[in-house]
């Protein structure tokens, strides 16, 4: 019979698919201790905190905000590495630039730029507001 030989391949054929299965599971059984072990730290607060410690260190930057030109009655109030927004800059003749800012900056800057419009009305005459 000819059919010998291929039925011979097929039993091969299974016998080398189920020895591979077998190996990655067995590779797999050996391996997921390790896995179980990092998922489990992972998860421990400890190391979470860790983890959220870092990714903060690594998100912080600086803020450029000039208080002491521009909110320069609340200049304590900066959070100098704690910039989470960017603001608009005025770089004179060079136009608008975006850096970062921390909240409490952009929110003495637009009080502090709202009550310096209010209140003066009229550009004085000394610089010209562009
Ligand atoms: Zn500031
Ligand atoms: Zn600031």
């Amino acid at each position: 019979m000819g059919d010998d030989k291929n039925a011979d391949l097929a039993d091969t054929l299974a016998e080398v698919g189920r020895r591979v299965g077998q190996a990655l599971t067995d590779a797999f059984e050996r391996i997921r201790p390790a896995l179980d072990a990092l998922a489990d730290a992972a998860s421990r607060p400890e190391v979470r905190a860790v983890i959220e410690r870092t990714e903060k260190a690594l998100r912080h930057m600086p803020c450029f905000c000039y208080c002491a030109r521009t909110h320069p009655e609340d200049v304590g109030i900066c959070e100098v590495f704690g910039a989470v927004i960017t603001g608009q800059h005025s770089l004179g003749p060079l136009g608008q630039v975006e850096l970062p800012m921390c909240a409490p900056c952009a929110a003495a800057r637009a009080a502090s730029e709202f009550s310096g419009k209010a209140a003066r009305k009229s550009p004085g005459p000394s610089g010209p507001e562009a």
